[in-house]
């Protein structure tokens, strides 16, 4: 079965890629230049198609970033914030209606490709600040996209169910080299360790009970410390 897969170069949609492969689908992978800041993650999305030998396009969308307005992801005058999820200023990091657009291209590409599916890593632990991240929408995609050609698509979220920690250890059975995905939205050389998605991240492995091979920033604070203060900075 031939699918698209929404890749990030993220390590939900990096597991993703190897859980389709080990079902024995033919995947080709589709990233989108949408002026993120993290451009980082488009570069190691290109590094892991290359060793699993994987057809990867990125779509360049930077011709409509403005259209985000003052998204801290995608604006030069916001900065990203520090801190877990749950805080309130992580609204900030919303890029309106991102998902809607990203498996938006992904239907094109199925569609002049005959691929039966898009592929996509939702899983139960994506927040309630994104809300183009629920179930619900999801569902609704789907439903609309089987509508998009005459020879039906679907949209297949196989992790729905798992929380972030359930992808950490997915991935580790199928030896997933996460120290080669990109989670942290700064985007510098190095993952910082403090903002949103790298505490998801480092969180992730903490519960999973499984070694985080990820280089952080020195100045980061350690794990132990961040369960010690209930991953608050
Ligand atoms: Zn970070």
């Amino acid at each position: 079965m031939k699918t698209v897969l929404a890749y990030s170069g993220g390590m939900d949609s990096t597991v993703l890629l190897y859980h389709l492969l080990h079902e024995g689908h033919e995947v080709v992978a589709l990233s989108v230049d949408y002026g993120q800041k993290h451009k980082i993650e488009l570069q190691r999305a290109k590094t892991i198609a290359q060793v699993l030998n994987i057809h990867h396009e990125v779509a360049d969308l930077r011709a409509i970033t403005a259209l985000f307005g003052r998204s801290s992801l995608t604006n030069k005058h916001t900065s990203i914030p520090q801190g877990h999820y749950e805080k309130e200023n992580m609204k900030s990091t919303v890029v309106p209606n991102r998902n809607m657009i990203l498996l938006s291209l992904a239907t094109a590409w199925a569609s002049s490709i005959q691929a039966s599916s898009v592929s996509y890593a939702a899983h139960a632990g994506d927040h309630a600040i994104y809300p183009d991240c629920r179930e619900e929408f999801a569902e609704a995609l789907d439903r609309a996209i089987r509508l998009a050609d005459w020879q039906e698509i679907y949209l297949y979220r196989p992790f729905v169910c798992f929380t972030k920690a359930d992808l950490v250890k997915r991935g580790n059975e199928l030896k997933v080299p996460f120290h080669k995905t990109w989670s942290c939205y700064e985007g510098k050389e190095i993952h910082c360790g403090q903002c949103g998605t790298c505490i998801e991240r480092r969180e992730a492995f903490h519960l999973a009970g499984i070694k985080d091979a990820t280089p952080y920033l020195e100045t980061a604070p350690t794990v132990e410390r961040m369960v010690a203060n209930e991953w608050r900075l």
